[in-house]
């Protein structure tokens, strides 16, 4: 399937490792030119290396914080000015802390705020601009099952996530004439190298060898494994093609069968 992606300009937030990174290779792959951001430099150019070297593309390198506003500002600048377009947005962000209730301060709840739905806001406004001058866009958010179905031990998560569906769900109405789509993907469980250090913290806590953790921790996933972070990529980038164009509104779990909610 050609997916009409080649000479388009893309911008990935927080790429430099995982979910991220496996989009941004994604996109190159089908002949898009790519920005990346994330905080830390080494680990961002380490990332775009990897990415020319295997698909061969244009990629800009832009270390940015996607909770600072001029950060944003300056990513989305940086990006068309190198690319002289923007096409397709991913939002992305780290995870909000774990931990229960009574843990969580006022201070907490407002770092999730800004971590996850405040990021994707700040970025979808700074790029609709280039998207409607053209009257095509592309817009995916990844944030997690949580919006779905909450998960144990993750209230941030839970609480603050479904904000971004809500407000992805109002902007499919909102910018549907302009030829822009805006969809949410939520992962389930995928191994990245954070997922990772999460998971063999609970084995630690639970007694348990790592490979014997994970076989417990997958039971509940109908396909029976851990996912790979380039299977949300493969979703994300078909959202993001010229295939995807009567798909807008819709929230993806790419999750294994994982959660059983009919919606
Ligand atoms: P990861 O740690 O492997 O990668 C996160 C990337 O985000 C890194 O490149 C990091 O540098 C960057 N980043 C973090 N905070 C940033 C910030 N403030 N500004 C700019 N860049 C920043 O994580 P991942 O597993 O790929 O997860 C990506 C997102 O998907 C997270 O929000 C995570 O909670 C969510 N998620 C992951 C899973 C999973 O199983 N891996 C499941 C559901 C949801």
């Amino acid at each position: 399937m050609e997916l009409g992606l080649k000479g388009r300009g893309a911008l990935v937030a927080a790429a430099s490792k995982g979910i991220g990174r496996a989009c941004a290779l994604g996109l190159a792959a089908e002949g898009a030119r790519v920005a990346i951001c994330a905080r830390t430099r080494a680990d961002l150019e380490t990332a775009a290396e990897e990415i020319r070297a295997k698909t061969g593309a244009e990629v800009l390198a832009f270390p940015a914080d996607v909770t600072r506003a001029e950060d944003v500002k300056a990513l989305v600048e940086a990006a068309v000015r190198a690319f002289g377009r923007l096409d397709v947005l991913v939002t992305n962000a780290g995870g909000p802390p774990p931990g229960p209730f009574d843990q969580m301060t006022d201070e907490a709840f407002r770092a999730a705020f800004e971590l996850n739905l405040l990021s994707t806001v700040r970025l979808i406004r700074e790029a609709l601009p280039h998207m409607r001058a053209r009257r095509w866009g592309r817009i995916i958010n990844i944030q997690s099952t949580s919006v779905k179905q909450p998960i144990d031990g993750l209230l941030l998560s839970n609480a603050i996530r479904p904000g971004v569906v809500g407000l992805a769900k109002t902007l499919a109405g909102e910018l549907g004439r302009d030829g822009i789509t805006i969809n949410t993907v939520g992962p389930g469980r995928i191994l990245t190298g954070r997922s990772r250090g999460v998971m063999e913290h609970r084995a630690r806590q639970a007694g348990l060898p790592f490979e014997e953790f994970l076989k417990r921790d997958v039971a509940a996933v109908p396909l029976g494994r851990i996912g790979e972070p380039e299977e949300v990529a493969h979703v994300v980038v078909f959202l993001a093609s010229e295939r995807a164009s009567y798909v807008t509104g819709v929230t993806l779990q790419v999750d294994g069968g994982l959660v059983r909610s009919l919606w």
